[in-house]
């Protein structure tokens, strides 16, 4: 076993995905993955996310994934799973697990801003609905991502997603106390007896980051609560299944992990790193 046979954060064509999920089934196959699951994105009543997200009615959904766990029964494990984000309209449940995600934050204004679209829609989060304040703006998201955390979640997505369009602290400071201090309360509001972190590489993938979600102080943190770590990809296309996983490792052994989980039919099962 090690961290390449699982890879269960992935979207495909019927989300925001760029490949169709029998695609995506196949690039997992040939990668070597023997847990592969789909996580596309659930649905939200933003105007803004149609098109990006499932719809309200997932039976199509279900009906696709569970139509490649036929198509690859005995050969490669395919899970149904959802990425769930704070905004959604739907309920998470009936799923083989879920990813609790935050993509959007709440302004002071009422509105609400996606926080990894792109620069000029995190400004405007920032100017129009944080007092142009980027460390209010990180500790409105680090809000929203206790409120995901705290529905125990199986894995808990991209923790700190709010720097994805932060390099070089273009928005907010990542080492000011007060980032350190909303992002640490945003991890302590997870269970680590119930959910799981995940080291996302998405990031790396799409050429935003050079290096995974979530940084170094929060995964170090992680661990000393107990908690346990999944490599996933947030892959979009068939290309990115197990995109940077070899850093992904990396930095959870430089966090003191010496093992990850899989994901399985089963549930989660330990692999050294
Ligand atoms: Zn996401
Ligand atoms: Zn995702």
């Amino acid at each position: 076993m090690t961290p390449f046979d699982c890879s269960v954060h992935t979207h495909a064509d019927l989300c925001d995905g760029r490949d169709t999920p029998e695609a995506m089934a196949a690039a997992a196959f040939a990668a070597g993955v023997r847990h592969y699951g789909v996580s596309c994105h659930s649905h939200t009543p933003l105007p803004s996310d149609e098109g990006y997200v499932l719809p309200a009615d997932m039976t199509a959904y279900r009906a696709a994934v569970l139509r490649l766990r036929e198509a690859y029964a005995g050969r490669m494990e395919v899970l149904l799973g959802l990425e769930w984000d704070s905004r959604s309209d739907v309920s998470p449940a009936g799923f083989d697990y879920w990813i609790g995600s935050v993509h959007y934050l709440p302004g002071e204004n009422g509105v609400c801003y996606a926080a990894d679209l792109d620069p000029e829609s995190l400004s405007a989060c920032r100017d129009e609905g944080c007092g142009g304040d980027g460390l209010r703006m990180a500790e409105r998201y680090f809000r929203e991502v206790c409120r995901v955390a705290e529905r125990k979640p199986p894995i808990l997505g991209h923790i700190d997603l709010i720097t994805k369009l932060n390099a070089g602290n273009r928005f907010f400071d990542e080492s000011a106390p007060r980032y350190r201090r909303a992002a640490l309360e945003a991890l302590h509001a997870a269970d680590p007896h119930a959910t799981v972190l995940e080291i996302n590489t998405g990031g790396m993938a799409r050429g935003y980051r050079d290096a995974p979600y979530p940084a170094l102080f929060l995964l170090r943190e992680w661990r000393s609560m107990g908690g346990r770590v999944i490599l996933t990809s947030d892959s979009h296309s068939a290309s990115t299944i197990v995109y940077g996983y070899d850093q992904a490792a990396a930095l959870a052994r430089a966090a003191g992990f010496d093992r990850c989980v899989l994901l399985t039919a089963r549930g989660f099962d330990e692999c050294p790193l």
